[in-house]
């Protein structure tokens, strides 16, 4: 569809609104941008195009939600817990909806997209049972008083988030930001402002005061930048590219917020030769080519073992053709689109350099062919073999459907190899020796492992990275501290 024609449509969605202080609102200056699914080239939705005005407006609202001397700030933890789960509840009776607007807007298949949808769900629950057991603690100090800490709400918070998973990445933000007790301003990322607009709808309809959950739209640049930079925000959590992520740090330090990060990442994939090689095989086509790639976790780098290499090559190629891709709406889809055709181009962009790098292209390597594919942002799941660490698709974040397998020698070879990479998200080790396993694990620079299975992400657990990949840790009860101050207070008793 040309942009001329786009204009003249009607979007399947309508005008969509941003939510500023409990009401839907238009860009001040009532500009939009459209929202389209990648998977069609069908426009979905007009959103508004929010910039710092807007940006202005939510935090004002959020600092007035604070302010309010009977509202927000005074509800016990309990309720606060009890809105979450409320919230928790409207996205499980909402699922349907949240998967298809999902699924059409990143064009990722529909049943993944119900799982991430019941992952939201879940996220809010654990965060409804956490809010009351954010607790301080008593310090026997050496003077001959009473001292104590409170763990108080940083105040507004904002929070900016990519497109690859935008309602679960909202989840984990709102969800512990929340239950300690902040006023939030979400940004989703412009390519996919639907869920989350629909998400603060629902955190609406839970009972959260107005001004307690803003949802702005528009560009990272502009907006993302003037949340990130603004005096009234105490504090930004983002996830995204690196780069966006180093330039957030600069924004935030003029009056020094404090900042999460859960940035790109380049994560191995170890398989020594005594490893289960049939289960590695069956299941690790999921942890590279799920979501089309478009994953900070993705095992996008294989290292394999030389005297088993050829046979892991062959039983991970005959899986990954099994991988089912094609129209996202479709129940048996595993692969879809990926979220623009400016990503596919990147992302194709790094498949001709691997070529010209002299890697061995074993699978994949072009779009899937049919006409069904023809305006959609498609790639096949694509696999080199016989790379080295020091070829770009080895070294750089690809974020697309591509698998990079570099063999090596030994335990202290696979470790320097997988640590050699400035990234540090997630990682695998497929072994039966157990202690081989751990050893590898505790050298790795990462900070999301995974030991015979590729499993990174637990709602109990912590997530988050070494390195480049990021600061600070979401999920569990780990991600409270990133929305709390510790106060510590001292009585003197005499
Ligand atoms: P970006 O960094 O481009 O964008 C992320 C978000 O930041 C978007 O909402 C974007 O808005 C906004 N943004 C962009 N520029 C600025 C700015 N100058 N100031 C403030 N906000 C800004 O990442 P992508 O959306 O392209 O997401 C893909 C990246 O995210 C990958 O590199 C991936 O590894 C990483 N990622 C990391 C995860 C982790 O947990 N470690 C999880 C998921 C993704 P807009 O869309 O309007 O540009």
């Amino acid at each position: 569809m040309t942009t001329e024609s786009r204009a003249a449509a009607a979007p399947a969605l309508g005008n969509v609104k941003m939510i500023i202080g409990g009401e839907p609102v238009d860009a001040a200056d009532g500009q939009t941008f459209d929202v389209i699914n990648p998977a069609t080239g069908e426009l979905l939705a007009r959103a508004p195009l929010g910039g710092k005005v807007d940006v202005d407006r939510a935090v004002a609202a959020a600092q007035k939600a604070l302010d309010d001397p009977r509202g927000w700030s005074t509800w016990s933890a309990a309720k606060r817990g009890r809105t979450l789960q409320k919230l928790s509840t409207l996205v499980k009776q909402n699922l349907e909806e949240l998967a298809q607007l999902e699924s059409r807007n990143v064009g990722k298949p529909i049943s993944g997209a119900r799982g991430e949808a019941l992952g939201v769900s879940l996220v809010f629950e654990y965060y409804a049972g956490a809010a009351n057991k954010v607790f301080g603690e008593t310090i026997p100090v050496s003077k001959p008083g009473l001292d104590f800490t409170l763990r108080e709400p940083i105040g507004v918070v904002g929070l900016i988030v990519p497109w690859n998973f935008p309602m679960n990445m909202a989840s984990w933000k709102l969800g512990p930001a929340l239950a300690a007790g902040n006023a939030t301003i979400l940004k989703p990322a412009s390519y996919t402002p639907l869920s989350a607009l629909r998400l603060g709808e629902l955190a609406l309809e839970a009972g959260f005061p107005p001004g307690v959950v803003n949802v702005i739209t528009g560009p990272g640049g502009t907006a993302g930048a003037a949340l990130a930079g603004h005096p009234g925000v105490g504090k930004i959590a983002f996830t995204g590219e690196t780069t966006t992520g180093q330039e957030i740090m600069r924004l935030a330090a003029g009056n020094v917020k404090k900042i999460s990060l859960e940035l790109g990442g380049k994560s191995p994939n170890i398989v020594f030769a005594d490893a289960d090689l049939e289960k590695f095989a069956a299941e690790s086509p999921y942890s590279v080519f799920d979501n089309a790639g478009q994953d900070c976790c993705a095992r996008s780098r294989i290292f394999v073992q030389d005297t088993v290499h050829d046979r892991v090559v062959e039983l991970f190629t005959e899986a990954t053709r099994k991988v089912v891709v094609g129209d996202p709406s479709d129940d048996k889809t595993e692969m879809g689109s990926l979220v623009s055709q400016r990503q596919r181009e990147r992302v194709a962009d790094y498949i001709a350099i691997g070529r010209e790098e002299g890697a061995e292209l074993v699978y994949g390597g072009d779009a899937p062919t049919g006409e069904e594919f023809d305006n959609g942002a498609y790639l096949m799941p694509t696999i080199f073999d016989a790379c080295r660490t020091d070829m770009r698709i080895v070294r750089e974040e690809i974020f697309g459907p591509v698998v990079a397998i570099i063999p090596f020698k030994d335990e202290a070879e696979a470790l320097r190899l997988a640590n050699d990479t400035p990234y540090g998200l997630s990682g695998s080790v497929w072994s039966r020796d157990i202690g081989r396993a751990l050893r590898v694990v505790k050298g790795l620079k990462a900070g999301v492992l995974s030991v015979n299975s590729n499993s990174s992400v637990h709602t109990e657990a912590p997530f988050g990275g070494y390195k480049m990949s990021g600061i600070g840790r979401e999920l569990g009860m780990h991600a409270v501290e990133l929305y709390t101050e510790v106060k510590n207070v001292y009585v003197d008793l005499s």
